[in-house]
């Protein structure tokens, strides 16, 4: 196994590709790959990879939760990278473990950081009715243009999606973004792996690639600052979801509901 992971390892460094990830994962943690919903999305569903050249996109799901103010102190001790935070409306609303949600959203918009729409309630967009599916989606909707700078790009819970979601969604002027790589970061939350673990996972991380982790362990920013240091030795930039989309127009609101469109060069 480990002389198979080094060949692998090494061949990274040349060729970035799902197949590799999948194949460094199955080596490393000595078991099958796991099959994601979004394996099973024909292609253009969703965008999964970033436009602009040269670049990779962290993205942060599930919160603000127990690790949001730290994250942003972690993502502080690396001033050139970026991220998105794609947040719920629950968790933005219960202020449990952030007794203020709204200052860590501002703060990280200020920062040059992303967010965006991760549904109200985070459950499946595909199986639940669609007039349930509808309204939760147009309450977040309601939060984020409330909130100055916030961007029109939505990721659904657990990346399943369908025709008419997709259409429904589109209609708000939203872009649907999954994506390319994971961070396996819910896996070394939950296991007994190392952080050192993911050193070998992202090593089939390359650039365009837009990466999965989450706000759901205290955990995290010890993750994130290991993503990053890989990332700055292997000089990858992770930038925010509108500079990764590039010449897209990405819709942000203004704080009187009002959207404003970036374009960037
Ligand atoms: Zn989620």
């Amino acid at each position: 196994m480990l002389h198979s992971f080094i060949f692998l390892s090494l061949f990274a460094l040349a060729f970035c590709t799902i197949d590799l990830e999948k194949a460094l994962v199955e080596a490393f943690f000595n078991e099958t790959y796991p099959e994601t919903a979004e394996s099973f999305l024909p292609e253009g569903v969703s965008i999964r990879k970033c436009t602009k050249p040269d670049v990779v996109a962290l993205t942060v799901d599930d919160g603000p939760y127990v690790s949001m103010a730290e994250l942003l102190k972690t993502l502080d001790l690396f001033p050139d990278q970026k991220l998105t935070f794609f947040v719920t409306g629950v968790r933005y609303k219960n202020t449990t473990h952030n007794p203020n949600n709204p200052k860590l959203i501002e703060q990280a918009i200020s920062k040059g950081h992303d967010i965006a729409h991760h549904s109200y309630g985070h459950q499946n967009y595909v199986t639940m009715p669609e007039e349930m599916m509808k309204q939760d989606f147009q309450k977040m909707d309601k939060i984020l243009s409330g909130i100055n700078g916030s961007s029109k790009v939505f990721r659904p819970p657990f990346g399943n999606i369908n025709a008419a979601v997709k259409q429904y969604v589109e209609s708000f002027g939203y872009q649907i973004v999954s994506w390319s790589a994971d961070s396996f970061d819910w896996k070394i939350y939950s296991g007994s792996q190392p952080l050192e673990s993911l050193a070998h996972v992202t090593q089939g991380m390359c650039n365009q690639d837009i990466i999965l982790m989450h706000d759901t362990h205290k955990r995290s920013p010890d993750v994130l600052k290991s993503l990053l240091t890989q990332f700055a030795a292997r000089k990858l930039r992770s930038v925010s979801i509108s500079e990764c989309l590039g010449d897209n127009v990405v819709h942000k609101y203004k704080t009187n509901g009002q959207q404003t469109y970036v374009r960037r060069p």
